[in-house]
């Protein structure tokens, strides 16, 4: 089972590198990788998930943050509105973005980063992905096409840049951290 000490954190280079697709259907080996980070999400929502497993809870991990370079990962989120997202995403694509932006107004967090980077990330508040979208329950992967908004876009292209080597501090406006354009609203959870 994984747990944090797994997960490679920013000073390991391989984390910049850009990932290679994934071959489908899925090789046993990928699937191995795909259920496991699967598994330390679900494992992050247990209670005491630090203690009993060393696990750092997240809503996100893509397959480059366990050392893997291919170009998958798993989201298990739930929205602003409480509505839970929980997949494989393999060999996604960004195939459109909106212009208006979108940011957490306490900022992103991520487990390959194990410290504090003030500052806001703005993303496209809504985009339209198309990916194979492995269902955990069934062992089903079938491309989609799907529009997204607010927290889980945001969560999505957290993770799709991982597969492109980039890290969300990255984002950050290096003069002014705290900078808000004019066209991005924060999201608001209920
Ligand atoms: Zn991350």
């Amino acid at each position: 089972m994984l747990n944090y000490n797994d997960i490679i954190k920013d000073d390991n280079k391989d984390l910049r590198l850009k990932c290679e697709p994934v071959d489908l259907p899925l090789s046993s080996e990928d699937l191995s990788y795909l259920l496991s980070m699967n598994e330390y999400l679900e494992k992050g929502y247990e209670e005491d998930s630090e203690k009993k497993y060393n696990i750092r809870p997240g809503v996100g991990i893509a397959a480059p943050q366990i050392d893997v370079l291919k170009r998958m990962f798993v989201i298990f989120a739930y929205d602003e509105n409480d509505v839970e997202y929980h997949f494989g995403v393999i060999n996604p694509k960004i195939i459109s973005y909106s212009e208006e932006l979108t940011y957490l107004p306490s900022g992103e967090g991520c487990l390959s980063v194990d410290r504090v980077c003030q500052g806001l990330i703005h993303r496209p508040k809504r985009i339209k992905v198309e990916f194979d979208y492995y269902d955990f329950e069934t062992g089903k992967c079938e491309r989609i096409t799907a529009r997204l908004k607010n927290y889980i876009a945001v969560v999505f292209q957290h993770e799709y840049d991982h597969l492109n080597g980039i890290l969300f501090y990255d984002h950050i406006n290096k003069d002014n951290p705290m900078y808000v354009p004019e066209n991005s609203t924060p999201i608001k959870f209920k």
